[in-house]
Parts: structure tokens; sequence; C-alpha cells
């Protein structure tokens, strides 16, 4: 384990208040269909988010356990993930690996637990074509040594909805702060990792331009703008309603973000891959607020 100083050090107040259910998971791999990478795998060492952010849809996925509301007020460490996960390696031949699509490898309580990493040294040894490690966290550079191990067959992505912490502070109240994410980034990419930047959900962004350009120089190598999902009723959008953020949900202020990135960013390519929620789940509130072009890569 590096002993890298943290740039973020979560506080324990962020998990305090956090029910810590570990349990055994039956299965840790869940197949995935993307438009944009084709067939792999989705791996979550934990069940829940102690990010909790106010907008977060999986917390409509569903759980008998829990209700929608309480959502970032637990979490389920899968404390057999990684021996799980040795135990399917076979599956992962030439497949894809996406860590993780409905939590936080890098939340508070990886500090403690290191299911993210034991995965990870697990997969080093697997012939994974590529794995991607999505976070909004700094907490993730406690594994550089073992990132760099991968080489060019690992990409950490970094959400950053907002170029405003203000902004986050409303809807991320729990994740890390926005200038120690662009920190984290610069420092993987000087360690040669490649950094992608998901600016999604897209929330208010102040200085389009100026955003682009500190993604630049954070050493970010690929950008996607995504579109906020609401669900049916979600009370998500009295937050943006009475934050007076209404705007994020014109398709219009999309294209906007993201031609701002394209002016910064040379190697232009766009994707557009709308993608249709599965029946049964993400509903959204109306055809008027769902974005074409969800998940339009920039570059
Ligand atoms: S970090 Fe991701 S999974 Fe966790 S609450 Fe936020 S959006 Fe949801």
């Amino acid at each position: 384990m590096t002993s890298l100083p943290l740039l973020f050090e979560p506080s324990p107040s962020l998990f305090q208040d956090v029910r810590v259910e570990p349990e055994e998971a039956r299965s840790i791999l869940r197949p995935q269909k993307d438009e944009r990478f084709g067939f792999g795998f989705a791996l979550s060492p934990y069940r829940g988010c102690g990010h909790g952010c106010r907008y977060c849809y999986v917390r409509d996925y569903p759980n008998a356990l829990h209700p929608p509301e309480d959502w970032g007020d637990w979490v389920a460490p899968k404390l057999n993930a990684p021996e799980l996960l040795w135990s399917q390696r076979h599956r992962l031949h030439g497949r894809r690996v996406f860590m993780a699509s409905a939590t936080d490898p890098y939340q508070p309580l990886e500090r403690e637990y290191r299911l993210s990493r034991r995965c990870l040294e697990v997969l080093l040894l697997c012939p994974t074509t590529e794995v991607i490690v999505h976070t909004r966290s700094p907490l993730v550079l406690q594994d550089l040594e073992l990132l760099k191990a991968f080489g060019s067959r690992l990409r950490v992505g970094f959400s950053v909805p907002t170029d405003d912490d203000t902004v986050r502070q409303v809807v991320e109240p729990d994740a890390p702060p926005i200038p120690s994410r662009w920190a984290a980034m610069e420092r993987l990419s000087r360690a040669g990792i490649t950094v992608s930047l998901g600016v999604a959900p897209l929330m208010p962004v102040f200085a389009p331009q100026t955003f682009a350009q500190r993604a630049r120089n954070s050493g970010v190598s690929s950008v996607w703008v995504g579109g906020l999902r609401l669900l049916k009723g979600d009370p998500f959008y009295g937050v943006l309603a009475g934050q007076g953020w209404l705007r994020v949900l014109d398709p219009s202020y999309s294209e906007e973000i993201r031609a701002a990135f394209r002016a910064v960013f040379p190697a232009l390519k766009r994707e557009c891959i709308p993608r249709e929620p599965p029946d049964g789940h993400r509903r959204l509130v109306n055809d008027s607020v769902r974005q074409p072009g969800l998940f339009d890569r920039v570059s």
C-alpha cells in the first residue's frame, strides 16, 4: 500500500452516521451491455453508497430492506467480494470491467474495508481487456501503485458535475470537494494513468470554458457530458427548482457545455448514444426532461 498523503482525508463525520451492514454476496459480476463499449461486467464491492448524492437514481433500485429515502444512510460491504471475484475469473477473459455502476468504489468505508483494492488485486491477475475505476473520491490515490501496475489496461474516471463547489455542497454534500478531485486527477495523470472525466449528471456550470480548460490542465484525456436522469416524482426536481437550476434539464444547456469542451480538447469526436432506461426502473418525469445525447463523448 502506498504511503502517499491523501489530498482529501474523509472526515469520520462522513461515515459515522452510515449504518454499516456487512454481507456475504451471492454474485459479484453483473453482465453489462454498453452501446459504447460492448459487453462487459459491472463490479460493485459495496451495496449502497456513503456519498448519498441527492440526484442518485440508484436509490430507486429494488431493495427490500431500504426505502429510497434512506439512500446514503446505509452501506453493505460485500465481505466476500474478492474471493467471489476470484472464483469467477474464467468469465473475465477478454472482457471489460467497470467498477462500479451502483456505488462509489472509493467511498469513505473503503479506507476501512479495502474491498475495492482487493478486487483490483484480483483483476490484476485476470485477462480483462480493460478495467475502469469510476469515482468521485481522491481516496483512489491510496492505491496508486496498484493502479499503475495495470499499465494501459486501466483507466480512472472521475465525476465532476459542476465547476462550483457550492453547487456540489447542495447536490453531493457527503462527496469530496471538487478541488480535491482535480488535484487527484492531476496526480493520477502525472503518474501515467489514463484519466477520464464525466461531467455527469450535468449540474450548473458557471464558467464553461474555464471548466474545460481545468480538465485539460488536469491531464484528462477524454470527457463525456451526461444529462440528469429524473425518476417519476423525483424529489430532486424540487431541489433544482428551489435553487433556480432547472436549466440543467434543457437539452440545449448540455449542448452548450459540450461545445465548451470541444473547443478546448483538440481531438474532437462525437458519439451520440441516447440510452434508454430499462423497463420498470428509471421512469422519467416526462419526455420533456429526457436529454438526447446522454453520455455523449466530446473527445
Ligand atoms: S457516488 Fe455515485 S453511486 Fe454514490 S451516491 Fe453518488 S451518484 Fe450514487
